[in-house]
């Protein structure tokens, strides 16, 4: 099982701003749906319809990284040595062997030592290589690169916490992975609302994309954004997107994207 093309698609633009959709993609290649347990074959897990829900980037001519394939091939968005992002609390994998409602990934066997590394090679290692070149191709332009990894989970998962998660989850690596100014400047818009309840550095404080590429001392800045998917869309199997609702909440991001690319351009 390998990649035909890269496993992702990229647009290249020439402004400050990142955007990283690691979750978003839904492709599964044949041999591993053969695998997978019903629960998972719907692939719940998937952070739906972000590239229409942030359909205005090309205003701010940013370069837009998105993942192909399903998180059940591999999580992009976690440690290459399988280490947990959050010791202590349950957490899903590298290459994920149950869901988020605690549903087996696998009707048999789960993939073996070799098979993870061999998902690690050809589909982590060249969404992180393409992330890795195109921050130090706008870094070669811009005095500060900012990083924006955009995320969305069911607002009701008891796993992972109790009750319903806030709106909008901002993570910062509790501030490690970008100036405090830039988180300012994001969460005005925010502040300056009441419909969307959000949080900072809350349950989720940005994985491992957050933690790996912001590095303030570098010129690079990363904010991670994990929202609930009830803002935007239908919970429920199929996953349908709500137009009304997320026409709703778009200016709010478009706001809060904004800022980061105003406080990039800035420098
Ligand atoms: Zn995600």
């Amino acid at each position: 099982m390998k990649p035909d093309n890269p496993p992702f698609t990229l647009r290249r633009g020439a402004g400050p701003l990142i955007v990283s959709m690691p979750h978003a993609g839904t492709l599964v290649p044949p041999e591993l749906a053969a695998r997978l347990t019903p629960a998972a074959a719907i692939l719940a897990d998937t952070d739906w319809h972000l590239p229409q829900v942030y359909d205005f980037l090309d205003d701010f001519d940013a370069t837009v990284l998105v993942a192909t394939h399903s998180r059940l091939v591999v999580d992009l968005n976690r440690p290459p040595d399988g280490a947990s992002l959050y010791p202590g609390q349950s957490v899903t994998g590298l290459v994920p062997v149950d869901t988020f409602r605690n549903e087996p990934v696998y009707a048999g066997q789960p993939p073996d030592a070799d098979e993870v590394a061999a998902r690690r090679r050809d589909w982590w290692q060249p969404y992180h290589d393409a992330l890795a070149r195109e921050i130090e191709r706008l870094k070669a332009m811009h005095a500060r690169v900012t990083l924006w990894d955009a995320h969305s989970i069911a607002s009701v998962l008891p796993r992972f916490f109790e009750g319903r998660l806030p709106d909008l989850n901002f993570g910062t690596a509790d501030a490690a992975a970008c100036d405090a100014a830039l988180i300012d400047a994001v969460l005005a818009p925010v502040q300056a609302q009441r419909e969307y309840g959000w949080v900072l550095n809350g349950r989720f404080k940005g994985g491992y994309i957050t933690r790996r590429y912001g590095a303030p001392a570098r010129g690079v800045h990363a904010v991670q954004l994990e929202m609930t998917q009830a803002i935007y869309m239908d919970e429920r199997p199929p996953f349908a997107l709500q137009p009304d609702r997320c026409e709703r909440l778009r200016p709010l991001l478009r706001a809060c994207v904004g800022a980061m690319h105003a406080w990039a351009s800035a420098a």
